[in-house]
């Protein structure tokens, strides 16, 4: 990488800020954060340019809370953003990188919330506002936020907010906070219109760009795979197990939390691997690296730093498992493999809402990186099968099995069973421990949600892919269908919407196999398939709806009666709180499950069990 600041702890930033990076397991600050956190901590206007994914986030959140007086209950920092997703992501950012600062509090407010729930909590004095322009200016007009003593504001994404229309609504408020307040203006580009509001709005701004360098890369397969962050496990997994000619794998991901984690969990799955972080004394470090180049270790699962300058020549395979900051340690990382001469393979990760950071990749090294294609299930089967085969045909050559070949002839006349399907029991046995077919009871196969649009529609092979719709359509039509609860509901203000949108975008489950939700005051239910794998059920207990953490579960048999019969909360009645043309149907869920796939439409209005 390329920041000479090498630690969170050579920025002075408060010890309780420091404490709390490190429990969340920020290694090193990103170079935008390097850059940007000492002219922020100085008092200083700013304007960043930077790529999205490169933690513009903590560039700001860290040096304004840093300066932010708790004694106080009043607005000091307010921060625009562009969406309501994005008010919310930025607000939790605040609150857990001020987890160890008490009596901090920040809100985001946003349209389509409800005025009341915002006035409420507006009283209670939270010094960090994050919101949407519109929402902003509304509370500024009923003079329900009061920003006197408001010393920071930040323009996050500002050219988003240029593209959504909302630039008037930013000069206004711009016009209508201290005029002695900080500013700090974030985007991804800098067009006209935005240098120009930063010309008139900022004070001698320091300009921070943290441009995407170009390189050539050496020949490295380099390869992408679109996926959510709920299946990355499983897909890592998958991939591991297929890859041809692989010997040695180093796996990037951005915590030192993370390396452990994904280290203990690819270790349950019987592969020996070991995390390699900052950490870990140098000792340690030098072990790893040496029981990588030995053998003893074949996956090491590290953060850039750690990993800076490793040079094993049997690393076969690199994968980021997490997008990295920027093109330069995308340039460091896979240049991990391919040394010596050698092939290498490089795997890239990609969230859906990273895509743009893919392109600005390919862009600076030059190469086009080709989707990966994630094996299907039946693809790991026929690997695992060919391997079993093949030990079964080594056994046959080199061991004496004149003892066995007693003891199957025994069985055989004792059951007075066929030899095949003495031979297929025995099978059946020796693969227990390492089942040769992955279970089909987990959903909806990965490699198929995983599946770039764009590649799903190319006709290679059409056949195939109708028999794959086709048998999606009977898994979900058969009603491999269960309902679970989740703790958000009408007093919440959630939505069928929000709920959907939550649970497709960040657990990564196509919205065809959301079925009907019900809400309730202060909980719902929702039809999702029936056995989740473990890491979506966990990723879905987190997500939050209306800041209110899900906490998934399943129904057990008498809730799931009484949801049946229950009368729905408010049902009938019109929705007042929501924005027109989204007035909300009571009982939500296409009825024609998994005809249109990859829409979801709201059902009727019409409450059952009446
Ligand atoms: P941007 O605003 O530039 O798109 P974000 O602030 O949303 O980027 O950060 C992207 C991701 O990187 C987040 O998940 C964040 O937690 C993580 N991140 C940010 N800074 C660091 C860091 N110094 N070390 C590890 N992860 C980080
Ligand atoms: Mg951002």
């Amino acid at each position: 990488m390329t920041s000479p600041i090498e630690s969170f702890a050579e920025l002075d930033l408060r010890a309780p800020l420091l404490a709390a990076l490190s429990e969340i397991g920020y290694e090193t600050p990103s170079p935008i954060q390097a850059a940007c956190i000492p002219h922020l901590l100085a008092g200083q206007d700013l304007l960043g340019e930077a790529q999205t994914g490169t933690g513009k986030t903590a560039a700001f959140a860290l040096p304004l809370l840093d300066r932010i007086d708790l004694s106080l209950k009043n607005p000091q920092v307010l921060v625009l953003t562009p969406t309501r997703e994005l008010a919310i992501q930025v607000a939790e950012a605040f609150q857990s990188y001020a987890k160890k600062m008490p009596g901090f509090h920040v809100l985001p407010i946003y349209g389509g919330q409800s005025m009341v729930v915002q006035l409420r909590q507006l009283s209670r004095g939270p010094q960090v506002i994050v919101g949407t322009p519109g929402r902003v200016m509304d509370h500024i007009e009923r003079k329900s936020l009061n920003l006197d003593g408001l010393t920071a504001l930040v323009l996050d994404e500002a050219d988003e907010m240029l593209r959504m229309g909302f630039i008037d609504d930013v000069e206004w408020i711009l016009e209508h906070t201290p005029p002695t307040r900080q500013t700090a203006l974030f985007s991804a580009t800098m067009p006209d219109a935005i240098r120009r509001v930063a010309h008139r709005y900022l004070r001698e701004p320091r300009e921070v760009k943290i441009k995407a360098s170009t390189t050539t890369v050496a020949a490295i397969r380099q390869k992408f795979c679109q996926i959510a962050v709920a299946h990355k496990l499983d897909a890592l997994t998958r991939i591991l197990e297929v890859e041809e000619d692989f010997d040695a794998a180093i796996i990037f991901v951005r915590t030192k939390t993370a390396t452990v984690e994904l280290a203990d969990k690819l270790e349950a799955r019987g592969y020996s691997a070991a995390a390699l972080n900052g950490d870990m004394t140098q000792q340690l470090r030098e072990r790893v690296v040496e029981q990588l180049k030995g053998g003893q270790l074949d996956i090491v699962i590290a953060t850039d730093v750690a990993a800076r300058g490793l040079d094993v020549p049997r690393i076969s395979h690199v994968i980021n498992y997490d997008i990295p900051y920027d093109t330069e340690a995308y340039v460091h990382r896979i240049g991990r493999t391919g040394r010596a001469g050698r092939a290498g393979s490089a795997i890239l990760f990609v969230a859906p809402r990273e895509m743009r950071m893919l392109k600005v990749i390919e862009r600076a090294t030059r190469q086009p990186i080709e989707a990966l294609q994630l094996p299907s299930r039946e693809a790991v089967a026929d690997k695992r099968v060919a391997a079993f085969r093949q030990q079964v045909a080594e056994v046959l050559e080199a061991e004496d099995l004149t003892f066995f070949t007693d003891v199957v002839a025994g069985i055989e006349s004792s059951h007075k069973a066929d030899i095949h399907d003495v031979a297929a029991a025995l099978a059946f046995l020796a693969q227990r421990e390492r089942p040769l077919q992955l279970p089909t009871s987990t959903g909806p196969d990965i490699a198929r949600l995983a599946a770039p649009r764009a590649e799903s529609r190319s006709d290679r092979e059409p056949r195939e892919n109708r028999e794959k719709i086709l048998e999606r359509r009977r898994e979900f039509s058969e009603g491999h269908l269960q309902r679970y609860r989740i703790e958000v509901g009408r007093n919440q203000q959630a939505t069928p919407k929000d709920i959907v949108g939550a649970i497709a975008n960040e657990a990564g489950i196509e919205s065809r196999y959301i079925g009907q939700i019900n809400l309730y005051e202060d909980y719902s239910t929702v039809e999702l398939p029936s056995a989740l794998p473990h890491d979506v059920l966990d990723t879905l207990r987190r997500i939050r709806v209306k800041q209110h953490q899900l906490n998934i579960r399943p129904l057990d048999a008498d809730e799931a009666k009484r949801d049946a019969a229950r009368p729905r909360f408010g049902a009938g009645r019109p929705d007042k709180t929501k924005p027109a043309g989204n007035a909300a149907p009571k009982r939500y869920g296409s009825d024609k499950r998994g005809s249109t796939p990859g829409s979801f439409k709201p059902g009727k209005a019409k409450p059952r069990n009446r």
